[in-house]
């Protein structure tokens, strides 16, 4: 979409005083969750016209505000921002950071620069499309033309597959069927060389240093370091994928997620170079893709789905304050349930944890402690180096039984999980260190220890047993 009045631009403005500072050619590239100089639409087209460019990320305290703004991701968010200005240095160019509210500083810089046109990917969440339509309507009061490319970081956008009756899908299957079948543009390459106009001060890069909180374990950020993350990945472990992405000792999942949080690797790359290298491990990981898509497409259209049940249940769940102990164990890796206290570990020391951990301690919080899933949404988000909204609140509510589930009330037993995906319970020991002692199975049950074994191991009985955790939830939910 492009939007204003090119013989209105702020250049042609200025013309009347002074024709020779008559500024036309010069276009502000504003990076949001897409941190990266390769595949990336909306720098690609500004530099068509050998124009030169302002590449702009702006740091808005409403979204610091919002609680997006944690340490850990702070800290992936100074990487991604250090190593992309060293790209666009590299070619020529820099990056240019301001802090403030983001419509008013891209419409002050786009003065400041003399541009013309900004362009911009677009988002999904409700909070992002009504930036954009703020921002839209003020360039248009500067005579700026925006325009906005594909949707930020999916494969397939929001909308543009839809069942007939309904604005979005709401089951995974069907609109993995047509997601499938969609046609997916060629990858764009880096540009070669990029030119910035004199006279646009950088403003000061966020750094790593002096964040306190940060998890010990976090991993580095940057575009560099996601390209050559993936390409070993897709190397080394792509084949085992399809049998081992729920080996929680294994550990072969891609983790690319922070990557793709911030856009430091694209999804449309990660199709194409996962069907490049084939076989079933591809097909399996570009099915967890498309699951990143079909959230984006539900939370573009209930956005209200970040913070609401998006089907109800008519649940009374247990409030922070309500279950504060249970909630409080749960927190701290101490619930006595040894998978579920390591998954929570894992997240605390890593910034992240492994997909099969968050649906065994979701699953834990919400159900078997009966507390409200927002509970737990929110300490992810807390600490979870890609921390999404759609992601996490959607899959949080899958496993609530409040979102798109189609069997609302399954409960995982952790006991039976531990023993299904950390078979020999080199997980559990990895990561609760008062249980290395112990081999399976017993170290996924250490409370049926007796005597002296029992006594020689520190580490908590079970906060609930699961017999009355289950009992309690089917009572709330009404099944008897
Ligand atoms: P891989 O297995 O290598 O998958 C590749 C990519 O596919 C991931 O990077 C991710 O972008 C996408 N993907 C994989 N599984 C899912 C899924 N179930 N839903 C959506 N996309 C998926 N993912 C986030 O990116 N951010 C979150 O905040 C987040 N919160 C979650 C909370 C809960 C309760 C649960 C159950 C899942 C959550 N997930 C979230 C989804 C998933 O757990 C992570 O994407 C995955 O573990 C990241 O590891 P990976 O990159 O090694 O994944």
């Amino acid at each position: 979409a492009a939007v204003g009045d090119k013989s209105s631009a702020r250049g042609a403005s200025k013309a009347g005083s002074d024709p020779e500072m008559v500024t036309m050619n010069v276009s502000v590239v504003l990076f949001t969750s897409d941190l990266r100089l390769h595949d990336h639409p909306p720098l690609r087209a500004a530099l068509e016209d050998g124009r030169e460019i302002v590449p702009l990320f702006v740091r808005d305290p409403a979204v610091d505000g919002a609680g997006f703004a944690v340490p850990n991701r702070l800290a992936f968010l100074a990487d991604c921002l250090s190593d992309l200005d060293a790209g666009l240095r590299e070619r020529g160019g820099r990056l240019v950071v301001r802090h403030g509210d983001l419509v008013g500083e891209v419409c002050r810089v786009a003065a400041e620069a003399g541009a013309d046109e900004v362009h911009m990917a677009t988002d999904v969440s409700g909070h992002a499309r009504r930036r954009e339509d703020r921002l839209r309507r003020a360039l248009e009061a500067d005579g700026v033309r925006l325009h906005v490319h594909d949707t930020v970081n999916v494969a397939v956008a929001p909308g543009a597959v839809a069942p007939a009756a309904s604005d979005h899908f709401a089951v995974f299957t069907p609109y993995f069927r047509h997601w499938s079948q969609q046609p997916l543009r060629e990858p764009l390459g880096a540009p070669r060389t990029v030119r910035v106009p004199d006279g646009v001060g950088s403003g000061s890069l966020p750094s790593r240093s002096g964040l306190a909180g940060l998890s010990e374990g976090l991993a580095a950020g940057g575009e560099t370091e996601g390209r050559t993350r993936l390409t070993a990945w897709l190397r080394d472990e792509l084949a085992s994928y399809e049998e081992g992405h729920d080996d929680l000792a294994g550990d072969v999942t891609s983790r690319l997620s922070p990557h793709l949080h911030f856009g430091t690797l694209s999804s449309v790359e990660l199709v194409h170079r996962a069907r490049r290298a084939g076989g079933a491990g591809a097909d399996a990981f570009v099915r967890q893709l498309a699951w990143r898509d079909f959230h984006r497409q539900v939370l573009a259209a209930r956005p209200d789905a970040a913070v609401s049940d998006y089907r109800t249940r008519n649940d009374r769940w247990r409030s922070e304050a309500e279950a504060r102990e249970d909630v409080e164990a749960w927190k701290e890796g101490r619930t006595g349930y040894p998978i579920v206290d390591a998954a929570m570990r894992q997240l605390r020391y890593e910034g992240w944890m492994h997909n099969r951990g968050r649906l065994l301690t979701a699953s834990f919080l919400a159900k078997t402690l009966y507390v409200d899933w927002r509970v737990g949404s929110r300490y992810f988000l807390d600490l979870l180096v890609d921390g999404d909204v759609a992601n996490n609140q959607l899959n949080w509510q899958w496993m609530a039984g409040t979102g798109t589930d189609s069997r609302p009330n399954r409960v995982l037993n952790p006991v039976t999980q531990a023993k299904r995906y950390d078979p020999d319970g080199a997980y559990v020991r990895r990561w609760v260190p008062e249980l290395r002692s112990l081999e399976a199975p017993v170290v996924h049950e250490p409370w049926k220890l007796r005597g002296l074994d029992r006594a020689a191991v520190d580490y908590p009985d079970p906060v609930v047993g699961l017999p009355d955790g289950l009992d309690r939830f089917k009572r709330a939910r009404g099944l008897g």
